[in-house]
């Protein structure tokens, strides 16, 4: 596996695939790699000839300071586990390589995707995600970018990005992997104090049962119970539930024929936050 800090080479390395005709699968990442990032890995591993992963925690992509401040940092692991599932190449850049001593953030319009749920509790963090993919983009230059569903909003922001700024990549989404207890996978799950590790399958418990009173019950019904299930829980703190129309991203109070829903999730356990979703 080739291992690229600088940009110039990582260009100069795709580019002679290219030029053999090999395609290329990128998986940007943050790094504190587990098996939900490796199965990006693993699927993009099928359908290109070349599979590039990045490694870089994003710091336009955090409104919190602390979190970005104590974000895993696991790479000799990493590259151990990229190895492991046949790489071709990751790209380790340093700040000042992507930023070139301006961390700022593109101002985008992602058609309103941004103002729900994650734009609402995180400020700038979409912005900043437009930002660092879109350079990256630009870097690597691949034919399939895949992204998970664990993140569903920023997977729509991306294939948003990508059409408005006309890109040539084909961005596919993948599916989230859970802990058996099904938890899902997150690089910040290493942070949670045992407690909490243990009380955090509770969020896909209900988002399970939720999924499963929506067949009768209405929205709003759902979305009160999954409110005072949280509220009778000590340990986890609900930030937001919202089941919204899976294209568009609006809050839906009623059903429509003919639309999908997804529940989105963010719950404090602790400091630590967490994310989850479900298809409704
Ligand atoms: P991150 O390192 O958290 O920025 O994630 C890098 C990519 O891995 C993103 O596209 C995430 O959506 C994806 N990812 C993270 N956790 C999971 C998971 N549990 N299942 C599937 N994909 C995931």
């Amino acid at each position: 596996m080739k291992i690229f800090e600088n940009k110039e080479d990582l260009k100069r390395y795709v580019l002679e695939q290219k030029a053999d005709h090999k395609s290329v699968g990128f998986v940007p990442t943050m790094g504190a790699l587990h098996q939900g990032h490796l199965s990006l890995v693993e699927k993009a591993r099928k359908k290109n000839k070349i599979v590039v992963v990045s490694i870089f925690v994003n710091p336009t992509q955090f409104d919190n300071k602390e979190d970005l401040e104590k974000y895993p940092k696991t790479i000799d692991n990493d590259i151990k586990l990229l190895e492991g599932v046949d790489c071709d190449a990751v790209y380790i850049p340093t700040a000042d390589e992507i930023y070139d001593g301006n961390v700022k953030s593109e101002k985008f319009d992602f058609d309103g995707l941004e103002y729900q749920m994650e734009g609402q509790f995180r400020q700038g963090h979409f912005d900043g995600v437009g930002t660092i993919v879109k350079k990256l983009f630009e870097i690597v230059e691949p034919d399939n970018a895949y992204f998970g569903k664990k993140d569903f909003q920023q997977l729509q922001i991306v294939k948003k990005m990508v059409e408005k700024e006309q890109l040539n990549v084909k961005i596919k989404g993948c599916r989230i992997y859970r802990e058996d207890d099904g938890l899902a996978m997150s690089s910040r799950n290493v942070r949670l104090s045992k407690e909490h590790r243990a009380e955090a399958p509770f969020i896909y418990k209900v988002l399970k049962k939720a999924k499963k009173k929506a067949k009768k019950k209405s929205f709003t019904e759902v979305i009160a119970w999954v409110e005072k299930k949280f509220k009778k829980n000590n340990l986890l703190d609900l930030e937001y539930f919202v089941i919204a129309n899976e294209k568009s991203l609006i809050p839906a109070t009623k059903k429509e024929e003919g639309r999908v829903y997804r529940a989105f999730i963010a719950v404090y356990a602790g400091d630590i936050r967490l994310i989850d979703n479900i298809k409704m």
